[in-house]
């Protein structure tokens, strides 16, 4: 065994009912005295509640996902006349992101109160959108040094949000389970994120206001994201970063509905990865796990339903092909792209592919 893992240094508080008090410890830890509090307009009422007890100098709600860079601009600008010397965020990833724009360019420390199970929080990748060009990078600096997790909060969180959301954690364990960086840590990681999320989210369906399940679908977020932190972006990522970027399709749908088209591509190139997947689920096949849970939680099936329109797909494959990981499990042409999204755009089987031109479905490899 050979592998360099790097850890990335945060505190990680697990703390149900108790967000207000455990933020104000992590506050003082940090020394913050002037804190800016980001948190989306919806969320205002939460943000106040969880902040009441730390030396508010600013609340700012100028959210928009997939940060703009006008966005950032702005609330940057803000902290800095408001002199603000520490950032909590309340809120699901696109709340996350703007808190890490700010860090990037001033290194104010964040702590970051996450309500839904993205799983930002716990990466120093950010994320910034100049037009139709979604740019992304890693930097140290934007890492939240510490995070808050109250599953209470997450109770709030829409039943058909829940489950997007929870798979696009899902997304983040079986892509780093390939991912260009992956290593046996990652791995391990990823297979308890995958036994978490795929015990809490159909616990979270059957009772949405019940804690247990969302306990565990904030634990199997947190470890999804550090192991795709760590691992990097497979060719998953790859695809919805071009999706979510050039066609503003919604982030956790969209992952959502794409996942089960690049396991059924990928699975039978990486037989460690179906192995561990599998297992994980508790299923014969890495494939037959996830379309199981996505059947119970009645998964997001077609893109067609989320905004991305069938004349794109073309330009899509061409964008994509530039960024496909070169060490992907099973190598990529383009017919290969072409034939995931175009299922994906009509929530085909993963399994099979409808070939017009013959008339027939057949397996999705072509020899
Ligand atoms: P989001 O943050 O945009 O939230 C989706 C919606 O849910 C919003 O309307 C929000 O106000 C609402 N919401 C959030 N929490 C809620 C709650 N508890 N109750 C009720 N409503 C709630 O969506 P997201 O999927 O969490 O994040 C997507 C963004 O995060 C994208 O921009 C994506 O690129 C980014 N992201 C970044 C990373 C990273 O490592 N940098 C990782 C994952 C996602």
């Amino acid at each position: 065994m050979r592998f360099e893992h790097e850890t990335l240094a945060q505190r990680v508080c697990f703390a149900p009912g108790e967000a207000s008090a455990t933020v104000r410890a992590e506050v003082e830890r940090l020394g913050g005295t002037r804190v800016m509090v980001i948190a989306a307009a919806s969320q205002t009422v939460v943000a106040e509640r969880v902040t009441a007890l730390v030396p508010v100098v600013l609340r700012y709600d100028e959210v928009v996902m997939h940060v703009p860079v006008e966005t950032a601009e702005r609330a940057r600008a803000a902290a800095a006349a408001h002199e603000v010397d520490l950032v909590v965020s309340v809120g699901g990833g696109s709340t996350t992101g703007l808190a890490k724009v700010i860090a990037l360019t001033s290194g104010i420390p964040i702590v970051a109160v996450p309500t839904t199970y993205a799983g930002s929080e716990a990466t120093s990748v950010w994320g910034l959108t100049e037009g139709a060009r979604k740019t992304t990078g890693v930097d140290a600096r934007v890492l939240p040094r510490a995070l808050v997790y109250d599953a209470t909060l997450t109770r709030s969180l829409p039943v058909a949000m829940s489950v997007a959301s929870g798979l696009n954690a899902l997304a983040h364990c079986v892509d780093s389970m390939w991912a260009p960086r992956t290593d046996p840590v990652d791995q391990a990681l990823a297979g308890e994120g995958i036994r978490a999320l795929a015990a809490g989210l159909p616990a979270v369906v059957a009772d949405p206001a019940g804690v247990e399940g969302r306990e565990r679908m904030l634990y199997g977020a947190y470890l999804s994201a550090v192991a795709f932190s760590s691992a990097g972006s497979g060719l998953h990522h790859k695809i919805c970063h071009v999706l979510g970027g050039t066609y503003d399709l919604p982030h956790a749908q969209t992952h959502a509905v794409v996942l089960p088209y690049v396991l059924a591509f990928n699975a039978p190139s990486a037989p460690e990865a179906e192995r561990r997947i599998a297992e994980a689920f508790g299923a014969a096949t890495a494939v037959e796990g996830l379309q199981r849970l996505r059947h119970t939680v009645d998964a997001p099936k077609a893109l067609r339903d989320h905004g991305f329109d069938e004349a794109d797909i073309d330009d899509a494959v061409r964008a994509i092909l530039e960024v496909v990981p070169p060490d992907n499990p099973r190598p990529v042409a383009a017919h290969h792209v072409r034939q995931l999204l175009r299922a994906a755009w009509e929530g085909t089987d993963p399994l099979t592919r409808d070939d017009r031109s013959q008339g027939r479905t057949e397996p999705s490899d072509p020899p």
